[in-house]
């Protein structure tokens, strides 16, 4: 059985990709921010993964921080054995226009979003060479792709994982381990129900779909990156956006 790694799934795109896989008939490992709340949810999501008769896997580890993912890598190597894919989709947001984004701001979004995908990939991806297969796909954003006013720190994270993403299907290639990376729009989770309705209208008038995505609009694509049907497909940035951008 292959098993999938999704960080940051106990809510939102994270824990729909989690059900996805699952689907798709892989053990899940579920990671969630070490809390007591975000246990509770990582275990019934691990609930909705098992009734698709996989095995599940619920791991509390600061995504931020090198030795808890290093942790977390060698716990679910003992669990599973192998590791076929990485889903680096972890994220926050502290939005703020630069004038007045705190240092504390800029640097709290740049570890969580972009240091983790370094953490994690540096981790799974020695133990993907030794297999010399894997699939790693990493949550970008359209703030990466085009920028986003009041989003300085968020969109220099995002386009991070872009660059990120590139170079290691350079580096990873000839090991058959392929990279790509997802830039969703605006969708419909926990993260973006905090924003404004001015600003969630404002969004709104420029999506071509006229409307926000889903949940499953994202894991479909992902589920699709980690399939067979991608064995080719590496160094990409599939965007999901409803046309956000045209
Ligand atoms: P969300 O509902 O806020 O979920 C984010 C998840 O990441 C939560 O489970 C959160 O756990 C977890 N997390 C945060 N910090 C973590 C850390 N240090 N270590 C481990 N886990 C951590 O957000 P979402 O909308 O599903 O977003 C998922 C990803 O998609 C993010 O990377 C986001 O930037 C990206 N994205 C979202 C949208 C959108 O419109 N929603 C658009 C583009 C890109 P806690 O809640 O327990 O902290």
């Amino acid at each position: 059985m292959a098993t999938a790694i999704i960080t940051g799934a106990s809510q939102g795109i994270g824990a729909c990709i989690a059900k996805r896989l699952a689907k798709d008939g892989y053990d899940i490992v579920i990671n969630y921010y070490p809390s007591e709340d975000g246990k509770a949810k990582a275990q019934d999501v691990a609930k909705e993964c098992e009734a698709f008769g996989v095995k599940t896997f619920c791991y509390g580890a600061d995504v931020s921080k090198f030795a808890d993912c290093e942790e977390m890598v060698k716990a679910v190597k003992a669990e599973f054995g192998t590791i076929d894919v990485l889903v680096n989709n972890a994220g926050i947001t502290k939005d703020g226009l630069l004038a007045r984004m705190s240092e504390e701001n800029y640097d709290a979004v740049i570890a969580v979003n972009q240091k983790s995908v370094f953490n994690m990939m540096k981790t799974v991806c020695s133990v993907m060479m030794k297999q010399r297969s894997g699939r790693v796909i990493n949550v970008s954003s359209v703030a990466g792709l085009y920028g986003n006013a009041g989003q300085f720190n968020y969109s220099a994270s995002k386009a991070a994982i872009i660059g990120m993403t590139k170079t290691a299907a350079k580096e990873f290639g000839s090991r058959s381990i392929t990279c790509n990376a997802v830039a969703p729009g605006f969708i419909q989770t926990p993260m973006t129900d905090a924003l404004t309705d001015d600003q969630k209208n404002a969004i709104l008038n420029q999506i071509a779909m006229k409307r926000y995505g889903q949940v499953d609009e994202i894991a479909g694509v992902v589920s699709f990156l980690a399939s067979p049907d991608a064995s080719y497909v590496t160094g990409q940035v599939i965007e999901i956006s409803g046309g956000l951008s045209m």
